[in-house]
């Protein structure tokens, strides 16, 4: 199926992807007004079932990234966990999918602000293979930008504009032969990835910087962290790292939804560890995919399938 003949939810109702397109002149186009969520749909082959991770998590989220930009979602959560559903079935993915909900600005005019600027909303879901090559490892490089910080554009908001950011660091990583950056913050302290959080592994404790380290709360972090203490009884430590400490870890990884779990193998050219995948990432990666395929039932509040119950392309 292409793009132009799937079906998106925009201003409120189903549509073709081809006839849900924004005007030139859009507010969160021009300026970057926006927010929007990344939400990832795992298709099961063996029980013929799509399932979709976190939803309720990715909406709350997406409610306090509207509310710290003055906007305001036209749905609850529960209300958009529904659409979103529905959404996935109407396109009968049989596949991993990417969805992508997009709370923006949708005035056609000239005036950067926020107040009295109407939104609009829209999720559109794509076929979606993988980000990393979680085996492969990642090369990663500390950035020469600097981590957006709460005091100019917060980062724990998910903001469409605030990801120049992220894009100038992604960007400066790859031609510099890396493949990932990982931000410092304005501090100096370590941030995160691109689009993923950070974890270091030293003397079996499993270490993250905390949310004031201008990091996105990540969903895939607060999974991580709860796989941790509860399924390998790590101790968990959120606190500011230092840039010496990634060049001395056991093992680093980031997090996030696109990205899964992904090891980095090198930060700035220094191995780390070994340069392979270190055991306590294998471990969580492993409980992880018990978390993606949906099947096990001790992880069944975290993923929603798109089928059970539901008779596909009656809606
Ligand atoms: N940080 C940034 C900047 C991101 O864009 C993402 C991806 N959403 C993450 C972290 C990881 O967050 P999550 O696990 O919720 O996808």
């Amino acid at each position: 199926m292409s793009i132009n003949e799937s079906i998106v939810f925009a201003k409120g109702a189903f549509r073709r992807y081809e006839d849900a397109r924004v005007g030139l002149l859009t507010h969160g186009l021009n300026y970057g007004t926006g927010c929007f969520e990344g939400i990832r749909g795992y298709w099961n082959a063996t029980e013929r079932e799509l399932y979709v991770l976190q939803l309720g998590e990715h909406y709350e989220r997406l409610h306090r990234s509207a509310r710290i930009l003055l906007m305001k979602l036209p749905h609850t959560v529960d209300e958009l966990c529904a659409i979103t559903l529905e959404l996935c079935a109407r396109n009968r993915f049989e596949e991993n999918i990417y969805i992508r909900p997009l709370l923006y600005k949708a005035a056609e005019d000239v005036g950067v602000r926020l107040g009295g600027v109407p939104d609009a909303f829209a999720i559109v879901a794509v076929p979606f293979a993988k980000y990393f090559d979680a085996e492969a490892g990642l090369k990663t490089g500390v950035s020469s930008w600097r981590r957006i910080d709460d005091t100019m554009a917060p980062a724990r908001a998910k903001v469409t504009g605030a990801y120049i950011n992220s894009a100038l660091a992604k960007s400066e990583a790859l031609m510099n032969g890396f493949d990932e950056a990982i931000m410092l913050s304005n501090d100096g302290h370590v941030s995160e990835g691109s689009a993923a959080n950070l974890f270091l592994v030293r003397e079996g404790t499993l270490f993250t910087p905390d949310p004031t380290q201008n990091v996105l709360e990540g969903i895939t972090r607060s999974t991580v962290l709860t796989l941790a203490r509860a399924k390998l009884g790590l101790t968990v430590v959120e606190r500011a790292l230092d840039r010496s400490e990634l060049y001395t870890a056991d093992e680093l990884f980031l997090t996030g939804t696109a990205a899964g779990i992904t090891f980095i193998n090198s930060v700035d050219h220094r191995a780390i560890g070994s340069g392979a995948m270190g055991p306590v990432t294998r471990e969580l990666t492993a409980l992880f995919a018990r978390v993606t395929s949906g099947s096990d039932p001790s992880y069944c509040g975290l993923s929603t399938p798109v089928y059970a119950n539901r008779q596909v392309g009656a809606a």
